[in-house]
């Protein structure tokens, strides 16, 4: 952007997350309505309380089917067919084992392995029955709780930037906490950061000149614990129950929607740079940006952002698939 133009920010907290709008017109009660929106959509989906749309359907879990809203209704059925794409590392039931590991909670604790095997039962998606004519979501054992915290953010900051667009507002930005979502291209594009993994000053490894696009990142240094030397972070296998643990420190993924975004970066957690650079061929508008343990940022493409490295500790490459 250039010196001229003039950003209003705007923040709050919200889903236990910084949020941030940016505006080029100092607009206070569009910043408002923003954030209830926001708000409105946490209140339907969250976990985190004992009461919404979602923990309806967790509390009625082994017993009966729960009618939602359509929107609570659609992305959970976006979030089980990510659930069923074969291997997906990505699971929507995976509830059970997030409220007992409560990582990035208070009492975040490794549990027993004979827990974590009882709860990996209560966690298999095609047990998540969904009934399109009722708007119906049935949870078919007891125990079992859906978990939206990988795509919901994705899904919201999609609203946001259509609710931005309706109110006529040609150019912003709205960052949930690791998911950004841009509206129209102001002088110079767009530039976010990405965040160097564990850096306690906030530094940055590069930028993404970006238009138009999402840019969502998830990494193992988001929310985590340590103990006895070893690093639990928030994103879980759902086939062994522990966190993910292979080469990657983030992921960030590049898409039009932010929901993609959000999806995108589990799944290519669950497959890695090699796999996941592969699987991306099939999905030019999806590109995604690999950060390893060893210090090599990966690009699966880069058609639709400019990626600029700024830390020499870094070694920049290609997809060689
Ligand atoms: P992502 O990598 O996109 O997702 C990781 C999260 O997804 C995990 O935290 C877990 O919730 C879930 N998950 C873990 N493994 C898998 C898997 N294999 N498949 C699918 N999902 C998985 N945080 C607070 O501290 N307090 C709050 O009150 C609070 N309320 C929230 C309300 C809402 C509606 C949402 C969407 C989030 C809220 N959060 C809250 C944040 C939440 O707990 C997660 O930390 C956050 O959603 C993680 O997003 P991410 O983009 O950083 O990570
Ligand atoms: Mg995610």
């Amino acid at each position: 952007m250039s010196d001229t133009t003039r950003v209003y920010s705007y923040s709050a907290v919200l889903m236990g997350s910084p949020i941030l709008l940016k505006l080029f017109a100092h607009d206070e009660a569009l910043a408002s309505r923003v954030f209830r929106l926001i708000k409105q959509y946490e209140d339907l989906l969250t976990v985190n309380r004992a009461q919404s749309q979602v923990m309806d359907i967790n509390h009625a879990a082994g017993k009966r089917a729960v009618t939602v809203s359509s929107p609570v209704y659609s992305l959970i059925k976006c979030a089980k067919a990510a659930s069923m794409l074969p291997d997906s590392a990505f699971n929507l039931a995976i509830g059970p084992l997030v409220k007992r590991w409560r990582i990035g909670f208070r009492g975040d604790t490794v549990p027993p392995a004979e827990d974590i095997v009882r709860l990996l039962a209560l966690t298999d998606p095609k047990q998540v029955v969904l009934n399109d004519d009722e708007q119906s979501v049935y949870l078919t054992q007891a125990g079992m709780e859906i978990d939206l915290g990988a795509i919901a953010k994705g899904y919201i900051a999609d609203r946001v930037r259509d609710y931005l667009r309706k109110e006529g507002v040609v150019q912003g930005l709205i960052n949930l906490g690791g998911n950004v979502q841009t509206l129209g291209t102001p002088e110079g594009g767009w530039s976010i950061g990405l965040k160097k993994p564990f850096s306690t000053s906030g530094s940055m490894i590069g930028t993404l000149e970006i238009a138009h696009k999402s840019v969502v990142t998830s990494g193992v240094y988001e929310r985590f614990f340590e103990h006895n030397g070893q690093i639990y972070h928030h994103i879980l296998d759902p086939r062994t129950g522990y966190p993910l643990n292979n080469e990657l420190d983030s992921v960030t993924i590049v898409s039009e929607n932010s929901i993609d975004g959000d999806i995108w970066t589990t799944l290519m957690y669950g497959m890695g740079v090699e796999k996941g650079c592969a699987a991306l061929r099939a999905r030019p508008d999806i590109e995604a940006i690999f950060v390893t343990k060893a210090k090599e940022v990966v690009l699966s493409s880069s058609h639709h952002y400019r990626f600029t490295l700024l830390d020499n500790d870094y070694r920049l490459t290609g997809s060689t698939v």
